[in-house]
């Protein structure tokens, strides 16, 4: 099949990569004039973390990452409800413990660049 995919941020090269694995046809496109590059970091984890992993990146995703979130200093996580009130807290050395490996802190392009560079083997 042949399929379009709007906007080369994470998930649109991700999505290509797992449909050209299984025979498809896919062009990428994007609106803004180039990639995205600066910005606050990111904590990279959950199942996008999973994800890269099946697509064999995490080493070097790893390799470009800024540092395991245990070296910030950091307090209370409180998960607010909109109109006011917590929902939940728990502290940072927490939930990062619980995570165990499976998480790092990564400038914003760093994941996105890797699945195209990832893409343009093809
Ligand atoms: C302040 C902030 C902090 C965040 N921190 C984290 C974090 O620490 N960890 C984490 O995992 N997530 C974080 N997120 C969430 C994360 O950024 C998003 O989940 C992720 O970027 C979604 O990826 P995406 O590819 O779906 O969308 P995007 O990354 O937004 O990419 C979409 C792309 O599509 C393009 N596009 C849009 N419309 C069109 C169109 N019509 N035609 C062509 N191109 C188009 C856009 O230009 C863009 O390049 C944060 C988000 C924000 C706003």
């Amino acid at each position: 099949m042949n399929i379009v995919i709007n906007g080369i941020g994470v998930a649109g090269p991700a999505l290509a990569y797992w449909l050209m694995k299984s025979g498809h046809e896919v062009v990428l496109v994007e609106e803004a004039p180039r990639l995205r590059g600066g910005g606050y970091i990111i904590d990279f984890w959950g199942i996008g973390y999973d994800i890269a992993e099946k697509m064999g990146l995490i080493g070097a995703i790893r390799r470009l990452g800024l540092g395991d979130p245990s070296d910030f200093a950091a307090g209370l996580i409180r998960l607010c409800l909109y109109f006011g009130g917590n929902l939940a807290r728990t502290s940072w050395t927490a939930l990062f413990r619980s995570l165990e490996a499976a998480s790092v802190l990564m400038a914003p392009g760093a994941v996105p660049r890797q699945i195209n560079s990832l893409l343009s083997l093809w």
